[in-house]
């Protein structure tokens, strides 16, 4: 490809290349390389047994920590590297051609925690977390889901009542919280993002709050790690209990009732991270697709050569380019 043809092209079309879509600066390039070879080394060669075994690994999770990776677009003053949202759908695109239960754990505590708390906490709160969850010292995680409510989030039932000195009693379970346990002791996340019930607006609404519950707090366990799930297996899973939990003041975020424009701020990174595993791994299964064909013969033949295999692979490198697109277009506003 001839980068100055394809500039005029998209000039006179908006057509930009692929490779221009998918590492748009030098920086991006960088990152991709940098995560790359961090996957080479140190995340394909555990990926398999820790998936076999539903173990996440913690160290390598901390490593992430010394490479700058967990607070990928938390500011800089606060450990984070700023870097923007191709940055993200990079470096889960990366992760998850390889370990996509590691890559989970990864943006539950990356997008799902530090980026809610860098848009949406306050300065005091940020100056004191990010750098710990920035650096890998803490494990974050996102508290919505609940025994009986997921996808119906308003329908939630933890309830946060405030007391008389300004602290909140929270009490309610929340269920299938990925990072709610950082090992197989049961050990609970250091920090958690909660949203919880605080009562019914004017508008006759529930209203939902956010609040920040620390490992320590009164009132916060774990009820089980989830095992035997079917896929996601190397990052933990975890019901989460809150009995009469005590939190500061201090520790709610925001106002009460913000939780709503605290949820759509974040879930829309969340979910472009969340379609960038999907293109990391169906990547991954191409590679594996077409090597199989190619090792594996039938009648005295590759199967590659086969017409219907060719069908198959085919149709999903078609498919797969144009979750490319799909993924990287965003940050050229072509939707
Ligand atoms: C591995 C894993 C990790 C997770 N990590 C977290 C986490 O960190 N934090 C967290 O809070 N939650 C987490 N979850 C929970 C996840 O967010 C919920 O599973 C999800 O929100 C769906 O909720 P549900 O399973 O209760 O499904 P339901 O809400 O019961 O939905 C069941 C089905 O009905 C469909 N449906 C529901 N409502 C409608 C509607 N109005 N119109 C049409 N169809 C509808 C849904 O699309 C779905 O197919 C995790 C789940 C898994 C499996």
């Amino acid at each position: 490809m001839n980068p100055r043809t394809d500039k005029q092209v998209h000039h006179r079309t908006g057509w930009v290349p692929l490779m221009d879509i998918a590492n748009p600066s030098e920086e991006h390039a960088m990152l991709r390389e940098l995560v790359r070879d961090f996957v080479k080394e140190q995340v394909e060669p555990q990926a398999l047994e820790c998936d076999r075994d539903e173990k996440f690994n913690l160290d390598l999770f901390r490593a992430m920590g010394d490479m700058g990776l967990l607070g990928l677009t938390a500011s800089e003053d606060y450990g984070g590297a700023g870097l923007d949202a191709i940055a993200t759908v990079i470096v889960h695109e990366e992760l998850s051609a390889s370990d996509p239960g590691f890559t989970l754990a990864y943006l539950a505590h990356s997008m799902l925690f530090v980026n809610n708390l860098e848009h949406n906490g306050n300065d005091s709160q940020r100056e004191r977390i990010l750098p710990l969850v920035c650096s890998g010292e803490w494990v974050g995680a996102m508290a919505i889901s609940e025994p009986d409510v997921g996808t119906d989030v308003m329908g939630l039932s933890t309830t946060a009542n405030q007391r008389e000195d300004g602290s909140w009693v929270i009490n309610g379970r929340k269920m299938w919280i990925t990072n709610g346990c950082i090992d197989e002791e049961g050990t609970p996340a250091d920090v958690v993002w909660v949203y919880a019930k605080t009562g019914i607006n004017d508008r006759g609404k529930t209203e939902i709050s956010t609040f920040l519950v620390e490992k320590g707090m009164p009132g916060y366990s774990v009820g089980q790690k989830i095992i035997g799930k079917t896929g996601m297996r190397g990052s933990n899973t975890a019901e989460l209990v809150f009995e009469n939990c005590v939190i500061p003041e201090a520790n709610l975020v925001g106002g009460v009732g913000d939780a709503m424009i605290h949820m759509m701020r974040n879930l829309e990174l969340e979910r472009l991270t969340l379609a960038a595993m999907a293109l990391g791994i169906s990547r991954r299964c191409l590679h594996e697709m077409n090597k199989y064909a190619t090792d594996r013969e039938a009648f005295g033949r590759r199967i590659r050569d086969f017409g219907q295999m060719q069908r198959y692979i085919g149709e999903s490198w078609a498919k797969y380019r144009a979750s490319i697109y799909l993924r990287y277009c965003y940050k050229f506003g072509i939707r």
